[in-house]
């Protein structure tokens, strides 16, 4: 009996002389649709329409032509099982051994700058998908074609069993991408066409093998920017409390976490400011009215609009300081009610208090990156002084020493390039996120003077090895005495030469805190 080969497609490319190949040197018999059809015709290729053999017509304007048992039995029917091929002949059924299809253009009618709406929803193929998924399913007895570019491959392969085999997955295979993109080109087209109310709720875009197990996703006013639509997933609001203020945006959820985590390095009463992640300034002290002084005397220009972040409780000497300053969010283990009165003015200022353990997941973050995320454990590792190693002939002091602690603590929370110079326990310049070590100790240098502050007797961190001994000899003309870094350059004598020159003392961890 001869083979039966069902043909319709949008892009008439090709398909003459591969019809006609199928016919003439391999005997098939053609199945296909109203267009298709009327071309064969009118080249003379003996032809049946689908509406003859199915005998129903082809109806509502294309919508349905394909979608019948008698198609899609004969692409779906296992050949090796009886009781298929029974239930195939009681219905008249013919088996159909090849399928050449190719979808209703929607993605270039959607990139047509005055599609209408209406328009872009003819363009969706419903019959043409549904014929490829279940050839491709049944890619054990039929091949499945979406790509005028296989033609020549399939003629080829058509005598030979084994090749034919093979091919026949590949082709199912290029079938669910093909679908999977055509219908992801939808999804993202109606997503656009929402704007008011995002979609991002839906999930379907996180690929299942991620295995990502993601919770209700609570949809933001926006993202970074308005035009952007922003989600948050996970447990966020459960690790916090919002006591006041406006709701938070996407922006103050990031800053939030990065204060959060950079305070959590702390035991003594600290005070963290922070504006786009990064640290202006950070104090330990014996109170935190005192730590917040220092804190806030590293730059007083940058806390404008930022973040500040507590260990203790808020209570109203600080708040009655912390008031004259214009921030987007407070947060604290807890407010006294006379500290919350006194916030209570500032009706947009977010209040929030923060719940003392983190969950599991906090341990974990992601980027993504082009075509997928990244994942990677957070840099919690605890640094271990008793681990670091004095690389120069002198040796720290007690006062340097915690210092550098201090210092290292906070420039772990620092975009990378990161240089911080510090005092005991405070903050007195930072230099964040430059391309180069140089430009951010230049930085830090800089915004200390800016705050009329003092780098002599100061210590140097930074986040990685310094790769030339000039960023060390430039911190130290700036007036520090000691150096904090993990070490590792191919220089590294170089720069412990300069720092025993200038009588320095310097530490090298031995690990590095990028921060990207
Ligand atoms: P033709 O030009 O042959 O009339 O139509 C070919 C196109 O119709 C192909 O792009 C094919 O994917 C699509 N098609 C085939 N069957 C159906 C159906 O039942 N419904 C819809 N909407 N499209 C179909």
């Amino acid at each position: 009996m001869s083979k039966t080969a069902l043909l319709s497609v949008s892009d008439k490319t090709g398909l003459v002389p591969f019809a006609k190949a199928l016919v003439e040197q391999h005997g098939y018999r053609l199945l296909s649709t109203g267009g298709t059809a009327k071309l064969l015709e009118s080249e003379g290729i003996p032809v049946t329409e689908v509406s003859d053999y199915t005998g129903f017509p082809e109806m509502m304007e294309g919508r349905v032509k394909t979608l019948h048992p008698k198609i899609h039995g004969g692409l779906l029917a296992r050949r090796d099982k009886e009781d298929h091929m029974t239930a195939a002949s009681e219905h008249g059924i013919d088996m159909i051994d090849l399928v050449v299809v190719n979808l209703y253009p929607f993605e270039e009618t959607v990139a047509k700058p005055d599609v209408t709406f209406e328009l872009a929803i003819e363009n969706i193929d419903i019959g043409g998908p549904s014929m490829l998924r279940s050839a491709a399913k049944n890619h054990a007895s039929v091949s499945v074609v979406v790509d005028v570019a296989d033609y020549d491959r399939v003629l080829s392969a058509m005598d030979d069993t084994a090749a034919l085999s093979k091919l026949r997955r590949e082709l199912a295979l290029k079938v669910f991408q093909r679908t999977s993109a055509y219908d992801g080109a939808i999804a993202k087209y109606l997503g656009e066409q929402t704007q008011e109310e995002p979609s991002l709720g839906d999930i379907s875009g996180i690929p299942a093998e991620l295995d990502v197990q993601l919770p209700q996703a609570k949809v933001l006013r926006y993202g970074e920017n308005p035009h952007q639509q922003a989600a948050l997933y996970g447990s966020f609001f459960d690790c916090f409390e919002q006591l006041q203020g406006k709701e938070l945006s996407f922006n103050n959820i990031i800053d939030i976490t990065a204060a959060t985590y950079l305070i959590g390095e702390f035991q003594k009463p600290t005070v963290a400011i922070l504006k786009h992640t990064n640290p202006c300034g950070v104090a330990s002290a014996e109170n935190l009215v005192t730590a917040w002084e220092q804190a806030f005397a590293t730059d007083q220009q940058a806390p404008f609009g930022g973040i500040i972040v507590a260990n203790q409780t808020i209570d109203t000497d600080l708040a009655e300081i912390i008031a004259k300053i214009f921030c987007e969010v407070i947060i604290a283990p807890d407010f006294t009610d006379a500290a919350r009165e006194v916030f209570a003015k500032k009706k947009n200022l977010r209040l929030m208090t923060v719940k003392d353990s983190l969950p599991a997941d906090s341990l974990r973050e992601v980027r993504s990156v082009v075509g997928g995320i990244l994942m990677q454990d957070r840099d919690t590792m605890p640094d271990r002084p008793s681990d670091w190693k004095v690389v120069t002939k002198r040796q720290p002091t007690d006062e340097e020493m915690r210092a550098m602690v201090f210092g290292w603590n906070v420039v772990k929370h620092v975009k990378s390039n990161a240089i911080v110079y510090a005092g005991c326990e405070h903050t007195i310049g930072v230099g964040a996120g430059q391309m180069s070590r140089v430009d951010s100790s230049k930085i830090a240098v800089w915004k200390a003077g800016e705050a009329g502050l003092s780098l002599n007797g100061s210590v140097v961190c930074s986040d990685a090895f310094f790769p030339f001994a000039d960023g060390l000899i430039a911190a130290a003309e700036a007036g520090a005495v000691a150096a904090i870094q993990p070490g590792g350059s191919v220089r590294d004598e170089e720069v412990i030469a300069a720092a025993d020159e200038r009588d320095m003392a310097m530490i090298f961890t031995g690990k590095r805190h990028f921060k990207h």
